[in-house]
């Protein structure tokens, strides 16, 4: 599938916003949001001013970025969501949360999204015991998720689970530390997404 290859802290210069893409360097001062606050290019430093669809436009960017979803599949996610009960804005980040490259994500199996879904694409989860390859699957209360035996001892999996004592998860995902075994409570609600986000922005982008 295709996806972003260019640098992603741009993506962060670009939305005015850290949008942490790039695991522990998001933390450090090697962040570039922190050394260059300004738009990339060469008029980056002028003023701009947005219109309306400017604004609706840039929030929409920006949680596609977070997730790192292409505009085919943030668009079809979004037309999921609208077609769902309850305000479609809430939904979409909902679908987006349930996302199985975000719940490694989240889980602490993985530094960053775009890591936890090479890791999922490479085979090293398993939901309720049977292996997936597909990040863009959504998970369901009851569902378990564990590595694969031999996965425990990946570099970069260790390396992210090392980091999981100082970790808090959101409150509809469970992980056990010991079994490194994570667990879907429930389904997520709007209070849990506690990211910078619009959404209705995206909803009024969409309607136009
Ligand atoms: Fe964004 Fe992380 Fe790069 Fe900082 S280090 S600009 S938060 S991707």
């Amino acid at each position: 599938m295709a996806r972003y290859r260019g640098s992603v802290c741009r993506l962060c210069r670009r939305e005015g916003t850290k949008l942490f893409l790039k695991g522990d360097r998001c933390f450090s001062e090697k962040c570039a949001i922190e050394r260059r606050a300004y738009p990339p290019g060469v008029h980056g430093q002028g003023r701009v001013r947005f219109s309306d669809y400017g604004v609706q436009l840039r929030e929409k960017q920006k949680v596609k970025r977070m997730y790192g979803l292409l505009e085919k599949q943030f668009r079809q996610t979004f037309d999921r969501a609208a077609s769902m009960k309850g305000r479609s804005g809430e939904n979409l980040l909902i679908l987006l949360e349930r996302r199985l490259d975000n719940v490694v994500f989240r889980l602490g199996y993985a530094t960053s999204r775009a890591e936890a879904r090479q890791l999922v694409k490479h085979g090293h989860f398993r939901i309720d015991g049977t292996k997936v390859k597909t990040p863009s699957m959504l998970v369901k209360p009851g569902m378990v998720v564990s590595l694969r035996e031999r996965s425990l001892k990946v570099e970069r999996v260790t390396g992210a689970l090392e980091t999981l004592e100082g970790r808090s998860v959101p409150q509809w995902l469970e992980i056990d530390k010991d079994d490194k075994v994570g667990t879907i409570k429930q389904l997520p609600v709007r209070e849990d997404i506690t990211l910078p986000i619009d959404e209705q922005l995206i909803v009024e982008l969409y309607s136009r």
